[in-house]
C-alpha cells in the first residue's frame, strides 16, 4: 500500500507500507509491524511521465501538421488526426487499419532517406515533394524525419512531421507568372517610351529632308536625271516617315476622341481592303455575331489591330490554310480577372483572329510584342504589327490573349470592354437614326474613310459611289450629273480640295448639297462655307451617329 505521511518536520511524504497489523483475538489493533519506506521521489516522478504523456498526446493531436512515427519495417505505428485529415483519409483508425507502406517511401530517394535514419540515425528534410496519397488526394508536402532511440541507443523507428504546403506552392507559382507578366508590361513600357522618344527626333529630322528634298525638285526643272535621283529621295522618305507614325502610334497614349462604335461593321470594312492582298490559297471564314453591342474606340485604330492581325495570320500560312475571324459577347468571371490583371469582371467584346498557320514556339510568343522584333525577312515585316495593336488595345482598356503552338496555328483573343448604355438611349439612338435611298457621292483620298462613309449609308438603305480624287469625281459626275443626290467630301485632299469639288460639281447641278468632313484641327470660317455653299460640316472620325441626321436633314432641306 501506497499512502500520504506528515513528517515531523512538517513535510507530506509517500510512504510504500511493507508491513502488517496484529491484532488481539476481539479485533483490535495491538500493534502495526513492518517497515515504512518513503517513495516520494518514484511517485512524483511517475505523476511527471503521466503529466508528460498527457503532454504529448494533447500536442499530437492540436498540432496543425501531420505527425506520424514508423517503425523499421516502414509501416505506420502512430499517427494523428491531421494527418489523416491531410491524407484524405475519412477515419484515423483507417490509417492503421489500411496497413500500408506509405506510398511515399516508393520513392527511391525518400527510401534512401529513411534507410539512413534508421542505421545511422540521421534526420532528414525533404521539400515540395509532390505526392499522391493512398486516398487519392494530391499534395505537395514537406518532409521532416527524427529517428527515434531507445535507452540502449537502438534505433527502432521514425517520427515524421508531414506539412501540407500545397496551397502556398500554388500560390507561389501564381505570383511568379504574375512577376513575369508585370517585367514584361513594364518592358514593353520603357521600350516604348524609348522608340517614342526616337521617333519624335527622327520626325524633326525627316521634315526638313522632306521639305528640302520638295524645294529642289523643283530647282531641278528640266534635269531629268536629278529630278528621278530627288524622286527615289522624296520615297525613301515618305516610307520613314510612315515607319515613324506606327513607331508613334503604339508609344503615345492616343488622345483622338472615342466614340461608341459597331465591330461588325468595322471587321467587314477591314476585311474588304484586305481581301485583295490574301492569297486565294486561304480561305477566310467569318464567325460575326451581329448582337454583339457597342465599344467605346478610336475607329482608325481597330481597323489597324484587325488589319495588322490578319496580314499576321494570312502571312504564317505560307501553303494555304483557313483565317478565321470572330465576333462575339463574352462575360469575364472573376477567376478570368484574376488571371488577367487588365480585365475586370464584366460584359467584354471578344474579336478573334485565328490561322492554321506555323505557329510559334514559347522564345517568339514571349517577344512578339516588343517594337521590331520580326521573325520574317526585311521587305516582309517590320516588327511593329503587334507591339501597335498591343498599345492600342491598351489604351482600350483591354486585354489580348495569344494561344500558339509550332504547327498548330495560332489563335489571338482581343477583349474590348463593353459601353454601358441604357436600353432606353439605345432605343432613342435607332429611333434618331432615319435613313433614305438617295444617291450619295463621296470623295475621300483616304480610301478607308470612304469605304466606311459609303457602308454607314449603305446599312440604311443609301446608294453610293465612292471616289479617291475630285477629278475623278467629277469625270463620272459630267456623265451622269442627274444620279446623284449629295456630294460628301473630304476637306484637305492633294490637288483638288473639298471645296474646290464643290465649287466644279455646282457648276454642273447647282442644287446639289454638301457635306464636308473635316480632320483635327481644320476650320472653316461661317463665311467661307456660305461662300461656297456647303450645307454642313461633319468631323473625323466620322460617326454614324453624326452623319446620319446630318445627311437626312440636308438632303430634306435641298
Ligand atoms: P512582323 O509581322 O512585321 O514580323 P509583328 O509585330 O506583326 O511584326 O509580328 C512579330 C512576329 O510575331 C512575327 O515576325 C512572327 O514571328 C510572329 N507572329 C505574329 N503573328 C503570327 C501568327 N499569326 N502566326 C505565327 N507567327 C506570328
Ligand atoms: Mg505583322
Amino acid at each position: 500500500v501506497v499512502f500520504r505521511l506528515r513528517h515531523k518536520s512538517g513535510r507530506e511524504v509517500w510512504v510504500e507500507d511493507h508491513g502488517r497489523i496484529v491484532y488481539d483475538n476481539t479485533g483490535k489493533i495491538l500493534f502495526h509491524e513492518g517497515v515504512l519506506r518513503d517513495v516520494t521521489e518514484r511517485k512524483e516522478s511517475e505523476e511527471k511521465i503521466a503529466e508528460l504523456a498527457e503532454f504529448n498526446k494533447s500536442i499530437l493531436t492540436s498540432a496543425p501538421v501531420g505527425i506520424i512515427t514508423v517503425n523499421k519495417e516502414r509501416k505506420i505505428t502512430s499517427a494523428n488526426k491531421a494527418f489523416a485529415d491531410m491524407m484524405g483519409c475519412p477515419d484515423l483508425e483507417e490509417v492503421f487499419n489500411a496497413d500500408i507502406e506509405l506510398p511515399i517511401f516508393n520513392d527511391e530517394n525518400i527510401k534512401s532517406f529513411f534507410q539512413k535514419a534508421i542505421e545511422h540515425g540521421q534526420g532528414f528534410e525533404i521539400n515540395k515533394l509532390p505526392f499522391t496519397s493512398h486516398w487519392n488526394k494530391q499534395l505537395i508536402i514537406n518532409l521532416k524525419g527524427v529517428p527515434q532511440k531507445g535507452k540502449d541507443g537502438r534505433i527502432f523507428g521514425v517520427v515524421i512531421v508531414v506539412n501540407d504546403v500545397t496551397d502556398s506552392v500554388h500560390a507561389e507559382e501564381e505570383n511568379a507568372k504574375l512577376e513575369k507578366q508585370l517585367r514584361r508590361a513594364q518592358k514593353l513600357e520603357t521600350i516604348g517610351t524609348l522608340a517614342g522618344g526616337i521617333a519624335h527626333d527622327f520626325n524633326n529630322i525627316l521634315a526638313p529632308i522632306l521639305g528640302f528634298t520638295e524645294l529642289a525638285l523643283l530647282k531641278a526643272g528640266n534635269d531629268e536625271r536629278l529630278a528621278r535621283d530627288l524622286n527615289q529621295v522624296l520615297k525613301g522618305t515618305r516610307r520613314a516617315k510612315e515607319l515613324v507614325e506606327q513607331i508613334l502610334l503604339f508609344s503615345k497614349q492616343s488622345e483622338k476622341e472615342r466614340r461608341p462604335l459597331a465591330l461588325q461593321s468595322l471587321i467587314k470594312e477591314a476585311l474588304k481592303l484586305l481581301r485583295p492582298s490574301i492569297p486565294t490559297t486561304i480561305e477566310i471564314k467569318k464567325e460575326i455575331n451581329p448582337s454583339c453591342p457597342l465599344v467605346l474606340a478610336d475607329a482608325t485604330q481597330i481597323h489597324q489591330v484587325i488589319v495588322n492581325l490578319c496580314t499576321n495570320a494570312w502571312q504564317a500560312m505560307e501553303n494555304g490554310g483557313k483565317l478565321t475571324i470572330k465576333l462575339d459577347q463574352v462575360k469575364v468571371d472573376n477567376e478570368m480577372a484574376n488571371l488577367y490583371p487588365n480585365l475586370y469582371p464584366g460584359q467584354y467584346a471578344k474579336l478573334t483572329v485565328a490561322d492554321t498557320g506555323s505557329g510559334m514556339n514559347e522564345e517568339t510568343i514571349d517577344r512578339i510584342f516588343e517594337p521590331f522584333f520580326t521573325t520574317k525577312s526585311v521587305d516582309k515585316g517590320t516588327g511593329l504589327g503587334l507591339s501597335v495593336v498591343h498599345g492600342i488595345v491598351r489604351n482600350h482598356q483591354g486585354e489580348i490573349i495569344v494561344n500558339s503552338e509550332p504547327g498548330k496555328g495560332t489563335i489571338f483573343d482581343i477583349f474590348f470592354p463593353i459601353v454601358q448604355q441604357d436600353e432606353q438611349t439605345r432605343q432613342d439612338t435607332e429611333k434618331t437614326l432615319k435613313g433614305g435611298n438617295e444617291y450619295v457621292l463621296i470623295v475621300d483620298d483616304e480610301l478607308i474613310i470612304a469605304e466606311m462613309v459609303k457602308n454607314m449609308l449603305e446599312n440604311f438603305g443609301y446608294k453610293a459611289d465612292i471616289f479617291k480624287t475630285g477629278s475623278d469625281a467629277i469625270e463620272v459626275f459630267e456623265q451622269t450629273p442627274d444620279r446623284y443626290n449629295l456630294l460628301i467630301t473630304d476637306l484637305t485632299m492633294p490637288h483638288l480640295t473639298g471645296l474646290d469639288l464643290a465649287d466644279e460639281l455646282r457648276k454642273r447641278q447647282p442644287h446639289l448639297p454638301v457635306i464636308i468632313m473635316t480632320g483635327f484641327g481644320d476650320t472653316l470660317t461661317k463665311r467661307t462655307l456660305n461662300h461656297y455653299g456647303i450645307s454642313h460640316v461633319v468631323n473625323k472620325p466620322v460617326s454614324v451617329k453624326e452623319l446620319l441626321p446630318a445627311v437626312r436633314k440636308v438632303l430634306d432641306e435641298s
